[in-house]
C-alpha cells in the first residue's frame, strides 16, 4: 500500500477505535461509523449490513443510502451483490454494480443512482458476521489497494462486533455471546446436566484491534513469530518421526517460515491493525479460501496455516488452553471434538459434553458413556457461538443443549432432571431382583467398565458382573506405556471390587480409533479394519504377554474370565489362547500363584466368525458379540461416521436373523454367549436380543436398570412372537411392529 494510503489507514482506524471509547448506544456507534469510512474513503455511500439470522443480512446502518430503509432492507445469503459478498466471504469490486450477475435492486434505498459498488466480508476467524459496502456515483473500479483499506476497516468492526461494541436494539444487533441459543444436535449418551461452558480450544479474544505504533507492533508480531518457528522446530527434531510424519510437518514448518505470511501481517500492521488483528485477519482470509477449495492436499496446507495462526495468537495474547483459567464448577465440555484419551484426562469432573462433531460409535462416546457424562454430539457452531462459564443445559435424551437459556427453559428443564432422579429411586428398587421376564427366562444383566471410577457402579447398578472390562481405557490415559506391575495392581483393584462376581477382562483393543500416544500411529486408509484389538496383539506379542502376566499376577489364585477382541477366524484365537497358556506356564515356574480357572472367550466382532467350523464353538469357553463392530462390519456402516450410521438399525430382520445364526450355532455347541455392545443398553433393542435367545446382555451401568424393569414386564415369548410375524410380514425393520405392541402392552 502506498505510504500515504497507509496513514489515511491508521487514521480511518483510530477514528474508528476512538467511537469504541465515546459513550453511545450500538446504533450510533454503527451511524458514525458509516459516516467515518465514507468520508475517509471519499464514496458517497458506506452501509453495514449484518446477519439477523445465519440466513438473513439486515441493513444496520448506512450513511447515503435512504435512512428509512435501516432496520427495514433483508437480504436472504446469496441475494443481491452483498448477499454474494456474505455468501463467498470474498470481496465483489465493480463499477458498474447494476450490470452485474445478482444484482438486485432495491428501490427503498434508494441506490439507483449509485454505479460502483465494493462490499467487502466482515468476519472473524470462520465467523460471519455481515458486509460493509461503499458505493459511490461515478463509475469506477476501486483498486486494490482501497479493497484492502476496506477489508482491514471490515476486521477493525468485527473486532469491535465481538467486544460487544455495536449492541443494542433490534436482533441484528443484540450482544454477541449474550443471547440465549438453542442448538439440536444428535443424543450421543443420554442424561441431563446443568453447567457452564468450559471450551476445549478456547476462543482468543483480542482487545486492541487498532494500533498506534506500528513499528512496536512489528516487532511484537516478529518476536512471536520467531517463538513459534522454535517450537514448530522442535516438533521436528523429535527422534522417532518417521518419513511421512516429517514429510507433512516439513510442510508445516515451510509455513511457518513463509516470508509471504509475514510479509501480508506486516501490512496489515502498517496499515493500522494490532499484531493480533493482522494475525485474525490473514487467518480469515485462509479459512474463507479453505471452504472454497476443493483440492484435498491444498486444504490440509490451509489448515495448517490455520493452526500455526492459533499458535501465534496464543503466543501473542497468552491467552490458550494453558492459561491456567480455572474450570468453572459443572464444567460442560464444548469442542469441535475429541479423542477418547483427552476425554479421559477430564475424567468425572465434566457434567456434560458438548461436540461439534463426533459420532455415537466412538469411542470417545463410549468414554463419555463409562463416565455416565451426558453427550450431545454435532451441535454445529456451539464452539463459536459459546465463551468459558456461560450457563449451559445439555439434554442428552433429545441431542439439545441450551447455551444461556433463559429462567424459563432452565425451570422446565430443572423439572426434567428432577424425574429422571426419580426414576433412578425406582430402579434402584429392583437392584437385588433379577432380570425375570413374565415367561420365567432369566437374562443375566451385567454392566460394561472400564475404569476404576467404574467399580462403585457394580454395587449400584443391581448388576451382576463385569461382562465387558475395556482393557484399553487404562492404556489410554497414560502418556507412556503402562508398566505391568501397574496393571497387575489395577486388575486386582477390580476383582477386589467385584467381591467374586465375574469379570470379563478383554485384552488390549487399541486401533481403529483408539490410539495411544506413546505407540506410532500407522497411516492406515481404513483403521477400523486395519491393524488393530488381537491382530496387534499377536503380530507385536510383547503388549499381550505383559497384560497377560498381569492378569494372572491380578488373579492371585482367583478365578480369572477374559477375551480376545476382534476374532475374525480361529486361529487368532488359538493363537492367543496359546499366548495365555504359555504365560501360566511361565508365571507358574516362577512361583506365582496361577487362578484357580481360566474361563477364555472370544470376542465375534466380525461376520466371519459366525460361520467358523463347529470345532471353533466348541474350543471357546464362551463369545462375547461387539455389537458395535458387528453391526458396522454386517451392514458396511462405519460405526463412527453419522452420515451412514443411522441409516441402519439394529432391529432390521436381517440383523436379528443374523443374531438367531449365532444364537442357534453356540446353542449347538453348549457355548455360553453374550452381548456386549451399545445396543444392550437400551430397553427396546436388549429386549428383542432378550426375545432372539440372549440370556446375558452387558451395558453401562446406567441402563441395567431400565432394562430390568422392562424385562421383567414382558413376555419375552410374546415378543419373540412379535418379531417372528414382522419378518415373516417382510417389514425390513421389525421396530415398528415390537413398538406398537408395547405401546399396547398394560403399565
Ligand atoms: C463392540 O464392538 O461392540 C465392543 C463392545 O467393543 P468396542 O465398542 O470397544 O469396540
Ligand atoms: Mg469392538
Amino acid at each position: 500500500m502506498p505510504e500515504r494510503l497507509e496513514t489515511e489507514s491508521r487514521k480511518l482506524l483510530r477514528r474508528l477505535r476512538d467511537t469504541l471509547a465515546e459513550p453511545g448506544q450500538g446504533q450510533e456507534r454503527l451511524d458514525r461509523i458509516t459516516h467515518l469510512i465514507a468520508d475517509s474513503i471519499g464514496t458517497e455511500v458506506c452501509s453495514i449490513y449484518l446477519f439477523r439470522d445465519p440466513e438473513t443480512l439486515e441493513l444496520c446502518a448506512t450513511e447515503g443510502l435512504k435512512r428509512e430503509a435501516v432496520h427495514k432492507t433483508r437480504m436472504k445469503l446469496g441475494e443481491g451483490l452483498v448477499g454474494r459478498v456474505a455468501r463467498t466471504a470474498t470481496p465483489v469490486n465493480t463499477g458498474n454494480a447494476p450490470a452485474e450477475r445478482g444484482f438486485r435492486f432495491m428501490p427503498e434505498t434508494g441506490e439507483e443512482i449509485y454505479s460502483s459498488f465494493l462490499g467487502v466480508p466482515i468476519q472473524r476467524v470462520g465467523e460471519r458476521l455481515g458486509v460493509l459496502v461503499v458505493q459511490s456515483r461515478t463509475a469506477r473500479q476501486f483498486s486494490e489497494d482501497e479493497v484492502y483499506a476496506l477489508e482491514v476497516v471490515a476486521m477493525v468492526l468485527a473486532e469491535m462486533a465481538e467486544l460487544g461494541a455495536f449492541t443494542g436494539e433490534g436482533e441484528a444487533m443484540s450482544a454477541k455471546h449474550k443471547q440465549p441459543v438453542l442448538f439440536r444436535g444428535a443424543a450421543g449418551q443420554e442424561g441431563a446436566a446443568e453447567g457452564r461452558v468450559w471450551l476445549h480450544e478456547p476462543r482468543v479474544v483480542v482487545t486492541n484491534p487498532v494500533a498506534d505504533d506500528p513499528v512496536a507492533e512489528t516487532e511484537r508480531l516478529r518476536a512471536a513469530v520467531g517463538q513459534l518457528r522454535v517450537s514448530v522446530d522442535d516438533l521436528l527434531s523429535v527422534e522417532t518421526l518417521d518419513k511421512e510424519q516429517v514429510a507433512v510437518l516439513e510442510a508445516y514448518r515451510m509455513f511457518a517460515h513463509s516470508r509471504g505470511w509475514l510479509r501480508r501481517m506486516e501490512e496489515d500492521i502498517a496499515a493500522g491493525l494490532s499484531a493480533e488483528a493482522a494475525v485474525e485477519k490473514e487467518q480469515s482470509t485462509a479459512r474463507s479460501r479453505l471452504e472454497q477449495v476443493g483440492d484435498a492436499y491444498l486444504r490440509e496446507r490451509l489448515h495448517d496455516l490455520d493452526d500455526l495462526s492459533n499458535r501465534l495468537l496464543r503466543i501473542l495474547t497468552g491467552q490458550g488452553r494453558d492459561t491456567g483459567a480455572a474450570m468453572p464448577e459443572n464444567p460442560v465440555l464444548v469442542a469441535r471434538n475429541i479423542g477418547p484419551g483427552e476425554l479421559l484426562e477430564y475424567g468425572r469432573k465434566l457434567r456434560g459434553v458438548v461436540l461439534e462433531e463426533g459420532s455415537v460409535g466412538s469411542h470417545a462416546a463410549i468414554v463419555a458413556r463409562a463416565l455416565a457424562i451426558p453427550l450431545v454430539i454435532h451441535a454445529e457452531r456451539i464452539t463459536s457461538e459459546s465463551l468459558n462459564g456461560d450457563p449451559v443445559l445439555v439434554d442428552g435424551d433429545q441431542g439439545i443443549v441450551h447455551l444461556r437459556p433463559d429462567e424459563k427453559v432452565t425451570r422446565a428443564f430443572r423439572e426434567k432432571i428432577a424425574m429422571q432422579a426419580e426414576a433412578q429411586v425406582r430402579y434402584a428398587s429392583l437392584r437385588g431382583l433379577p432380570a425375570q421376564s413374565k415367561c420365567g427366562t432369566v437374562t443375566a444383566l451385567h454392566m460394561n467398565a472400564g475404569l476404576m471410577a467404574d467399580l462403585p457402579s457394580l454395587e449400584g447398578s443391581g448388576a451382576e458382573g463385569v461382562g465387558l472390562f475395556r482393557t484399553e481405557l487404562q492404556f489410554l490415559v497414560r502418556s507412556q506405556m503402562p508398566r505391568r506391575s501397574e496393571l497387575a495392581a489395577i486388575y486386582s483393584r477390580v476383582l477386589d471390587a467385584a467381591r467374586g462376581r465375574r469379570v470379563a477382562f478383554r485384552t488390549l483393543d487399541i486401533g481403529s480409533d483408539k490410539v495411544l500416544p506413546y505407540l506410532k500411529p500407522q497411516d492406515e486408509p481404513n483403521p477400523a479394519m486395519g491393524w488393530r484389538a488381537i491382530r496387534v496383539g499377536l503380530d507385536r506379542p510383547g503388549v499381550l504377554r505383559m497384560q497377560l502376566q498381569a492378569l494372572i499376577r491380578a488373579a492371585n489364585g482367583r478365578k480369572l474370565t477374559m477375551m480376545f477382541p476382534f476374532i475374525a477366524q480361529p486361529d487368532e484365537f488359538t493363537a492367543a489362547r496359546a499366548h495365555l497358556m504359555r504365560e501360566l506356564d511361565r508365571e507358574a515356574a516362577l512361583g506365582h500363584v496361577i487362578p484357580e480357572s481360566v474361563e477364555v472367550g472370544a470376542m465375534l466382532e466380525t461376520p466371519s466368525l459366525a460361520f467358523a467350523p463347529d470345532s471353533f464353538f466348541g474350543m471357546v469357553d464362551f463369545i462375547s458379540i461387539g455389537g458395535n463392530d458387528l453391526k458396522q462390519f454386517f451392514f458396511a456402516a462405519d460405526r463412527e461416521n453419522e452420515l451412514v450410521r443411522r441409516r441402519y438399525d439394529t432391529l432390521n430382520s436381517g440383523f436379528l436373523q443374523f443374531l438367531d445364526h449365532i444364537v442357534r450355532r453356540c446353542a449347538k455347541a453348549g457355548t455360553p454367549l453374550s452381548f456386549c455392545g451399545e445396543d444392550a443398553g437400551r430397553p427396546l433393542e436388549a429386549l428383542c436380543l432378550a426375545a432372539m435367545g440372549l440370556r446375558m446382555l452387558s451395558m453401562r451401568p446406567a441402563s441395567v436398570g431400565p432394562v430390568k424393569s422392562l424385562l421383567r414386564r414382558m413376555d419375552l415369548a410374546e415378543v419373540r412372537g412379535v418379531i417372528d410375524t414382522a419378518m415373516a410380514s417382510g417389514a425390513q425393520s421389525v421396530r415398528p411392529q415390537v413398538t406398537e405392541w408395547l405401546a399396547a402392552q398394560p403399565g
